[in-house]
């Protein structure tokens, strides 16, 4: 792995430009609101210190800006979730995904025991469910390498070498029964192939992967850079299956709370019981928020309030008349 700390380009501080501001508004905002609470079914995260705050924004071409706790590691959980179906896409392609993994809405919690009632498939890869399948391809493709390879391409999308934070790796393990029982059950409706148990030690191994909210932010980047990491300038991530993953995001990333949020914010999330969060604007930029309260859907609360805020502030709701996007309609008609 390169050492890209030199690579990045850290905004100006002298001049504050309209991206740092409204990344300083957003901290001030959220601050606040230290309701919610730390996730404690997986033991580990209960000891997390839950007043920290972090949010950092890379433009897609690889501009950094942060306000607070960005350097404070902690594990992605969900958020791996996102970047696994992406993978998975790649790999095997969508058809093959598709006939395991939906891409419907639950509109129920996580770690719902609840599979489409027609095909008997979890119903998105951004709930355990879906998330388990999903490990189960990987490990199918790649053995028992999988972790390494995963990590390998994370680490590539966040520019740095990233590593399994062995305790809460070892405390989900050791508690994780429901979503052994949601692997079992794929399995025994042939969703899931054997061996189960390794698809749901990869699926734990993935949440337990350490980062900062600065990493979440190259990451969300590199999806919103189309697969290139704009620190690197590494090709990442394919991107017909960003493309995918960027819509169930749209669509499923923020659990029973998606509806609203893609409402509110108009900007493709992933959050994780860790506190951790990413937005990607498409080819415009990547947001990574650390804030580990979460409310009762499993949501970082100031990460909710903090991207909405900047959302809000810098115009970036896909359907924001501010926000042109990729226009590239016009450019066909010039
Ligand atoms: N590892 C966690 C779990 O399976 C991830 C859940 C989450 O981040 N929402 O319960």
């Amino acid at each position: 792995m390169v050492d890209v700390a030199s690579n990045i380009n850290l905004s100006p501080t002298h001049s504050k430009d309209a991206i740092q501001m409204a990344l300083d508004l957003a901290y001030k905002q959220a601050l606040s609101h230290t309701e919610g609470h730390l996730a404690d079914y997986i033991p580990e995260l209960a000891l997390m210190n839950p007043d920290r705050l972090g949010l950092a924004v890379m433009t897609a071409k690889g501009r950094l800006y942060t306000v607070g706790d960005v350097n404070e590691p902690f594990t992605i959980q969900s958020i791996s979730k996102a970047f696994s179906y992406c993978l998975a896409l790649e790999l095997v392609g969508a058809e093959k995904v598709r006939a395991r993994v939906g891409v419907e809405p639950s509109g129920d919690a996580f770690n719902a025991i609840e599979f489409d009632p027609v095909t008997r498939c979890p119903f998105n890869p951004m709930v355990n469910a879906g998330a388990i399948t999903v490990a189960g391809i990987l490990r199918d493709v790649y053995q028992q390498d999988a972790f390494e390879k995963v990590l390998e391409r994370f680490s590539k999308a966040a520019s740095r070498q990233l590593e399994l934070d062995e305790s809460v790796y070892l405390s989900e393990k050791a508690t994780g029964h429901r979503n052994r029982a949601i692997s079992h059950l794929l399995c025994a409706s042939g969703v899931l192939a054997e061996p189960v148990d390794e698809a749901v030690d990869l699926y734990f191994r993935l949440c337990s992967i350490r980062v900062t909210a600065t990493d979440l932010a190259i990451m969300a980047a590199t999806f919103a850079n189309m697969g290139e990491n704009p620190v690197t300038g590494e090709e990442v991530f394919e991107l017909k299956a960003i493309r995918d993953t960027l819509a169930v995001m749209y669509s499923c990333g923020m659990y029973d709370f998606s509806g609203s949020w893609i409402c509110d914010t108009g900007i493709p999330a992933k959050s994780g019981v860790g506190g951790g969060v990413i937005g990607v604007v498409n080819r415009q930029l990547g947001i990574g928020s650390f804030a580990p309260r979460l409310d009762e859907k499993g949501n970082s609360v100031q990460g909710v309030i903090a991207i909405k805020s900047l959302s809000d502030e810098l115009g970036l709701h896909t359907f924001e008349c501010s926000n042109t996007g990729s226009s590239f309609v016009e450019q066909l008609i010039r």
